[in-house]
């Protein structure tokens, strides 16, 4: 394979891209192949001789596309959404062409000031204040984690990265049940331990950690010794879209001094419609606020927007400047690997520019506000339906529901549809706990998904559950 080859190949895949994204549809959600069966059909050993690279993309369509699970699929209601609008592909068709690392201003000048400008248009689109700057990390857990990070080494008068945490008083970071696993890693990987991740009692199903709760842990804390260090708030949970009383919680946290990271790494992109904003009201007061544009906007994994009211601290807490690293004779620039724990960067500003220019935020508004409404279209139904229990009421386009018919084992049946639905392939669903019962998850959230797939969801889920085995 040539570069003189490669203007023929690039048309045969932008072909196959355009049609693939045309007719997804009609392709089964979830992959449908066993455990095993690509390894198996993938040969052992490497190949010693140059192979045609027809020969390789027969392959891939005959080998790797059954065992795809189709996330662009318009039915893919599972988990949440991870958006590649075309405009997104062809940025990174760009990026990959020009396969830059950008880990400082003079390694790519435009990288970086593309990403302090999308972070900065991001910013106004949710409608945080001007004091807050941003840098893309690759994933919201990263963002967690540098936070993390950042919570130790202020509270430890920055000195945790020298010396070590032996010797030091326990540090404690204070955090609802709603928070995301990503930040049982952060504190686990900083060196903090899980012990000393304190689950604040929230106020009732659904409501949020109790900031009288906070004070108190906070103060208890404290007075045993122990080191406060942050606190980090949920906006929309992964679960079932759990979300902290972000102004009461942050206003605790900050009268103790602590820092305060919020998560809203999927209802963040919901931020960018005014009507929406009261679910993060005080967001201004934050530390740093992560979220993923490769979920909800259309700007594809991997993206995550991390906004920081004082950048110095991450830049205190991450940046090593050895000799080769500077950027000498310019000042005042900027380089975003002292914002992140990764050095290298890819250029990921790029697709943001592609997706807001391609679609402008009305057009990105718009189909946030249509999942939103379709979704609730649907939990009216269901919950109209007989058999079926709502579980969790929507959060934005996220509910949760079961199959409680009189008389059945609502777990077992629960667990029985959704393993009915994802075998039948038309619609993708995953299932959650909610206070230890087994409960379907539904969110609509991806771009070509219409009103109609929506409503097919319904008659699916109606179906597959009037076709089960008959509650003993
Ligand atoms: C998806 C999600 C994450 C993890 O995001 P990554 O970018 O995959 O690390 C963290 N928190 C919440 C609330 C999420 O929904």
């Amino acid at each position: 394979m040539k570069w003189s080859d490669f203007a023929a190949w690039g048309r045969k895949v932008a072909d196959w891209t355009q049609d693939y994204h045309l007719t997804v549809g009609q392709r089964p959600v979830r992959a449908q192949t066993e455990p095993g069966e690509i390894l198996n059909a993938l040969p052992a050993a490497p190949p010693e001789d140059p192979q045609p690279l027809e020969d390789v993309f027969r392959d891939f369509e005959n080998i790797v596309m059954p065992g795809m699970t189709h996330w662009q699929h318009p039915r893919f209601f599972a988990y949440f959404n991870a958006n590649a609008s075309p405009a997104s592909v062809l940025a990174e068709f760009l990026t990959s062409a020009v396969a830059a690392q950008c880990m400082l201003w003079q390694t790519s000048p435009a990288a970086t000031e593309m990403e302090t400008r999308m972070m900065d248009w991001l910013r106004q689109s949710l409608d945080l204040p001007t004091r807050f700057s941003g840098v893309i990390q690759d994933s919201a857990s990263s963002a967690t984690l540098a936070a993390v990070l950042t919570m130790r080494e202020k509270a430890l008068g920055w000195t945790g990265n020298t010396a070590g945490l032996a010797g030091q008083k326990p540090l404690r970071v204070y955090a609802s049940v709603e928070v995301h696993t990503s930040v049982d890693r952060a504190i686990w990987i900083a060196g903090i331990g899980q012990d000393n991740l304190v689950r604040v009692p929230t106020q009732g199903p659904m409501r949020g950690m109790d900031p009288a709760a906070l004070d108190a842990a906070i103060t208890a804390d404290r007075a045993a010794g122990l080191l406060p260090a942050g606190v980090i708030l949920a906006v929309g949970g992964t679960g079932t879209g759990g979300t902290d009383p972000i102004a009461d919680c942050i206003a605790v946290a900050h009268r103790h001094g602590l820092y305060v990271h919020v998560d809203a790494a999927w209802a963040g992109s919901a931020m960018i419609c005014p009507e929406f904003r009261d679910m993060w009201a005080g967001i201004e007061d934050a530390d740093s606020v992560v979220f993923n544009p490769h979920k909800w906007l259309g700007v594809q994994f991997d993206c995550a927007a991390h906004f920081l009211a004082n950048p110095d601290d991450l830049v205190r807490t991450l940046a090593i400047q050895p000799e080769f690293l500077k950027t000498h004779g310019k000042d005042g620039i900027v380089n975003y690997s002292e914002w992140s724990v990764p050095l290298g960067r890819r250029f990921r500003a790029l697709k943001i520019w592609f997706v807001l220019r391609a679609y402008g935020l009305e057009g990105l508004r718009n189909r946030i506000r249509n999942h939103v409404t379709w979704s609730l279209d649907l939990h009216d139904r269901l919950k109209a339906t007989p058999g079926f229990e709502i579980v969790t009421e929507p959060v934005l386009s996220l509910f949760t529901f079961r199959y409680a018919p009189e008389g059945g084992d609502a777990d077992a049946l629960t667990l029985a549809l959704v393993t009915a639905i994802n075998d039948d392939g038309r619609i993708y669903l995953t299932q959650t706990r909610v206070g230890g019962q087994m409960a379907i998850r539904f969110q609509a959230g991806q771009f070509e998904t219409t009103e109609d797939d929506v409503k097919l969801a319904y008659d699916v889920i109606r179906d597959m559950a009037a076709a089960l085995p008959c509650p003993a």
